[in-house]
């Protein structure tokens, strides 16, 4: 598997490598302190699933709308990511 720390990929090069999860294309890359900070290319769903984890934390109110913003931005449909849009049911 690649490795890479420090400096993100160039996208010239990202663009050659799959996705850490699912091994379709890339098209974005993240790094964790929890995971070494190694820079893992992403395809466009596994960004936005990473995106709408970080929003939920920090904005536990009104993630949704940055999440639908984003993918509007990236033309991601928002759809795949949703869970079937029960986000402010609570469950017993
Ligand atoms: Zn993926």
């Amino acid at each position: 598997m690649t490795e890479r720390r420090g400096k993100p990929y160039p996208d010239s090069k990202l663009y050659k490598l799959d996705c850490h999860v699912c091994g379709e294309k890339a098209k974005f890359q993240w790094n964790a302190c929890a995971d070494g900070n190694v820079w893992r290319p992403l395809c466009a769903k596994h960004d936005v699933l990473i995106n709408k984890a970080v929003l939920q934390v920090l904005y536990p109110k009104d993630w949704e709308v940055k999440l639908k913003e984003y993918c509007e931005d990236i033309e991601f449909n928002y759809e795949e990511v949703s869970n079937g849009k029960r986000s402010r049911t609570k469950r017993a």
